[in-house]
């Protein structure tokens, strides 16, 4: 088919001979010009959209602005995620933003965050220098209290101090020996800002001394729907898979400072309840069978138990579904002793309990193979890469929350 039939006779076709006389030889030098300024232009519009998408979507720096009270009533300093190419301090906060379905970018830097992604998750993380180096250990005996540092500094300063001793996105290796284990730390996060920097600044240095490999993963939600604890943790596991196979998932909320270096942080045969004793439960196991706060699986068992159930909206249940999830696949709750599963848990409000967690409770036994890591469904609307820690921000679809 010729060209004037597709488009109609009447198009006025350019006349191709008028246009290459531009280009003759005399006018080489010329011709060669055009292009490079084409090019440039070129350039200059590629980057002014890379920095336009940088503004709406990513940021690069929790920056310390200034003094605030957040919504949980916690004082303390402002930390802004401020976007790269911009020191505007006036960018909205991403997590506090209204939006009322928490939705933050068009589906256009949706699918490039998703690609840069795609291009991260083939990191590989684990050199093969280490196979010459003998197995770490990691257990001790030997009573060491950890004293955690509560005073809230600005994530700029922990970054100062802690970067230079991490890999990109909060990663840890030891440097003289193979680690046995390969822990995913995934923190749930919404508008808790003093207490991840505070988190932050404690738990890298905790780590460190336990002779394992690790990364931190917050997994925030965004501004909308209820808090889903569990959903979050579900979306770390998946994410964090695509990056290392993890052997051992650690669940930990953000607010828990662990207090004793024996606490060692891996995932044993059966799942670990990590939070025995905190300060605020009078240093006492409320229940046997809870498996919140701090909690240790194996990526096989998690996968065993079809993760967490993902319709627990708003405060309470999720854990004790977990718990119930456990039991059905015939597992049990280990733990170390009390006077070693020591936190103490940093101050907050307490959030509105969901009226329906017992009702789902009941349901949820039913629910196990159908509500979960096979089922769940969820918007990325971006990963950062930051030097401590590794940042999702992320949003359950879900046609109908009730909460
Ligand atoms: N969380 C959060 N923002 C919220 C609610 C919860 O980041 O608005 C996360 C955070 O990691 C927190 C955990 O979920 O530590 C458990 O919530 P919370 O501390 O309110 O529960 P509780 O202390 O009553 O167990
Ligand atoms: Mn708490």
């Amino acid at each position: 088919m010729k060209l004037n039939s597709l488009y109609g006779n009447d198009i006025n076709i350019l006349n191709v001979d008028a246009v290459m006389s531009l280009f003759t030889t005399n006018n080489g030098v010329r011709a060669l010009l055009f292009v490079v300024c084409l090019l440039f232009l070129f350039n200059i519009i590629v980057n002014y959209f890379g920095y336009k998408n940088e503004n709406e979507s990513s940021f690069s720096k929790l920056r310390k602005i200034h003094n605030y009270t957040n919504t949980n009533g916690d004082n303390g300093v402002l930390y802004k995620i401020a976007p790269k190419h911009s020191l505007d301090a006036s960018i909205v906060l991403i997590s506090s933003t209204s939006e009322p379905n928490g939705r933050l970018v068009s589906n256009t830097v949706e699918s490039i965050l998703n690609s840069s992604h795609n291009v991260y998750s083939s990191t590989n993380l684990f050199t093969t220098s280490q196979i010459t180096f003998p197995e770490c250990i990691s257990s001790s005996n030997e009573e060491k209290l950890f004293v955690p540092n509560v005073t809230l500094e600005s994530l700029d300063v922990v970054e100062e101090e802690l970067g230079p001793l991490l890999e990109p996105g909060g990663f840890f290796q030891p440097k003289n020996c193979t680690p046995k284990h390969h822990v995913a730390i995934v923190v749930p996060f919404r508008d808790r800002y003093a207490h991840l920097s505070i988190f932050i600044r404690n738990i890298h240095p905790f780590l460190m001394r336990q002779n394992i490999a690790y990364r931190i993963f917050i997994v925030e939600q965004t501004n909308g729907k209820p808090f889903n604890r569990a959903a979050m943790m579900n979306i770390g596991f998946l994410e964090a898979l695509k990056i290392y196979p993890w052997d051992c998932f650690i669940f930990h909320d953000v607010d828990l400072l662990p207090l004793d270096e024996r606490n060692i942080y891996s995932c044993p045969r059966q799942p670990r309840h990590m939070s025995v004793a905190i300060d605020t439960l009078n240093y006492r196991l409320p229940y046997r069978a809870i498996f919140g706060g701090v909690s240790a699986m194996t990526t096989e068992h998690f996968r065993k138990v079809n993760g967490f159930s993902n319709s627990y909206f708003g405060w309470g249940g999720e854990d004790d579904d977990m718990s119930n999830r456990l039991k059905h696949a015939n597992l049990f709750i280990s733990r170390y002793p009390i006077n070693i599963a020591r936190y103490i848990m940093l101050k907050h409000r307490k959030e509105k309990a969901n009226p329906k967690r017992y009702e789902n409770l009941v349901n949820g036994i039913n629910r196990f193979e159908m509500d979960g890591i096979n089922s769940i469904k969820y918007d990325l609307y971006s990963i950062k890469y930051f030097p401590m820690f590794t940042w999702y921000l992320a949003e359950i679809k879900v046609s109908d929350v009730t909460s």
